[in-house]
């Protein structure tokens, strides 16, 4: 199958975890993919290499997505690299946990700014060339916890619940424009982000997944390229969860 034949998707922050298996998976569906990392520089190398190998055009950007100007200027080059922009995956998150009484204003700013003012930043930048094309597919990151909320993470769930917001407002006022705008809530994924979860927790969070694990990267990966493709080109302003069922 070669779900994305033709496409050129933009996803953020994809040297590890959940972008890394999106920037995979798009590329052996046949996108020509262009992505960004920041302080993981090796393996964002490691992986434009990687990619190549699926035979179409691959490019890995080091590009600080929580910069206005630098998103804008990401976007440009994207366009001149690629010569159009289908698909933008904004996935680009960080956590910096902490009990409210002891956050930081450090710790809140750098979890919005990374989070939810990247999305602005990717999103607003990527709209014009979509526009002009008539077409486009945004997806965002989001989490069960910009749903649910969860103590410890006020900063991240507000971030990740902004997303949710956007995502619904882009939709509204570009669904006429065929851009379609669309959010992935991911429950417990297995990467470097819940790999400091210590084992007690890991276990009682298992449990109450209704499924009884914890999911792959892979999973949300196939949920993006759902998104992505145009088997969901009827499909806006919606969030759909990865998450064994966690919030049901
Ligand atoms: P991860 O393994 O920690 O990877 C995060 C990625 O974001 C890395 O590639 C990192 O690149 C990149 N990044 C961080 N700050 C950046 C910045 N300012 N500019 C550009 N790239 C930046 O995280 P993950 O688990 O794959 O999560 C991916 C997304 O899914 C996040 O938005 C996260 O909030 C969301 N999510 C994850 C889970 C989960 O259970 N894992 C659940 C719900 C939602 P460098 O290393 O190169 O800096």
């Amino acid at each position: 199958m070669s779900l994305l034949q033709g496409k050129v998707a933009l996803i953020t922050g994809a040297s590890r975890g959940i972008g890394r298996a999106m920037a995979r998976r798009f590329a052996e569906e046949g996108a020509q993919v262009a992505f960004t990392y920041l302080s993981s520089v090796e393996k964002g190398q490691a992986l434009e290499e990687e990619l190549s190998a699926f035979g179409g055009k691959v490019k890995g950007y080091r590009s600080d997505a929580s910069e206005y100007k630098a998103a804008e200027e990401l976007v440009n080059q994207v366009l001149t690299d690629f010569g159009s922009l289908d698909v933008l995956v904004n996935n680009a998150g960080i956590t910096r946990d902490g009990l409210l009484m002891r956050m930081s204003e450090e710790q809140w700013d750098a979890v919005i700014n990374v989070n939810l003012k990247s999305v602005f930043n990717l999103t607003k930048a990527a709209i014009r060339p979509m526009m002009k094309a008539k077409a486009g597919s945004i997806i965002n990151l989001t989490s069960v916890v910009g749903i649910r909320g969860n103590a410890g993470q006020a900063n991240y769930a507000a971030s990740k619940a902004g997303i949710i917001g956007f995502t619904k407002s882009v939709a509204l006022e570009l669904g006429s424009r065929n851009i379609r705008s669309n959010a992935i809530a991911p429950g417990f994924i297995e990467t470097e982000m819940t790999g400091e979860i210590n084992e007690k927790a890991l276990e009682e969070w298992k449990q109450s997944i209704p499924m009884k694990r914890g999911g792959q990267p892979d999973e949300v990966a196939d949920c993006a390229l759902f998104l992505a493709s145009d088997l969901s080109r009827y499909i806006t302003g919606q969030v759909l969860q990865v998450d064994g069922g966690m919030l049901t």
